[in-house]
């Protein structure tokens, strides 16, 4: 069984890049933020401020939140219901990121996350992969990407979802969401001290591929 973390700040290439990676090493992807994206869609519907710690932390008894694969797809269902592109707005985007800083929704995630990794080889994409939830992950890559190509390829993936949007919007939102990440006082989106920072602005999602399996296969030793 193998264990790789993939963190870095949103539109970094993270899921691309980890669901090619899965297939070539015939693994596991997990996204995590559709978790905390669930939990944010559920705050939402019950009108409840995600900022708020306590009204959020009453509603986690409400919420079951399940992983499946399907035909390798990952499908997060809650309370049994498959939300599918109804979490990947960028109003759940910024609902995840707030309701991601309450300490009760990481502890209630915390056990998902680590089961599915306790049960298969995975590849595993968030903020705190490598530093808490897979501590001992056998390889950790820190993914970044200049604001200004992390902006546009969110725009792109919005836009083919059929998201209306604009570069300047996707730019604002995603700046003030890494900048809440990063400085949030529980699990914040930074490396591990052993993670491999990777810069891939200038890199096709093929060429980032490339380069992340074989740093994999080096590290771990297996032939891809
Ligand atoms: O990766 P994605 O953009 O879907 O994540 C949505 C939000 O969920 C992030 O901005 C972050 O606040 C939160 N998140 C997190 N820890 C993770 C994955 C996502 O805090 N492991």
């Amino acid at each position: 069984m193998i264990q790789i973390a993939i963190d870095g700040p949103s539109g970094a290439g993270k899921s691309t890049v980890a669901k090619a990676v899965a297939k070539r090493l015939g693994i596991i992807y997990v996204d995590t933020g559709a978790l905390y994206r669930t939990v944010g869609y559920y705050v939402r519907s019950r009108n409840v401020d995600p900022k708020d710690a306590t009204g959020v932390e009453a509603l986690l008894p409400e919420i079951h939140v399940d992983l499946k694969y399907e035909n390798g797809m990952q499908i997060v269902t809650l309370n049994g219901e498959n939300l599918g592109d109804r979490i990947r707005t960028p109003e759940m985007s910024l609902y995840a990121s707030a309701v991601s800083a309450i300490p009760a929704v990481r502890a209630f995630l915390l056990e998902t996350q680590r089961e599915i990794a306790r049960r298969n080889s995975v590849i595993m994409d968030g903020r705190d992969i490598g530093t808490v939830i897979l501590p001992n992950a056998d390889v950790k890559i820190f993914l970044t990407a200049s604001d200004e190509c992390r902006a546009t390829r969110r725009r792109d993936e919005l836009v083919a979802k059929g998201i209306s949007t604009t570069y300047e919007e996707v730019l604002a939102d995603m700046q003030k969401r890494d900048s809440d990440d990063r400085n949030r006082a529980v699990a914040p989106a930074v490396a591990a001290p052993d993670a491999v920072e990777f810069d891939n602005s200038w890199m096709t999602p093929e060429e980032c591929t490339d380069a992340i399996v074989k740093l994999i296969s080096d590290k771990v030793g297996i032939t891809v």
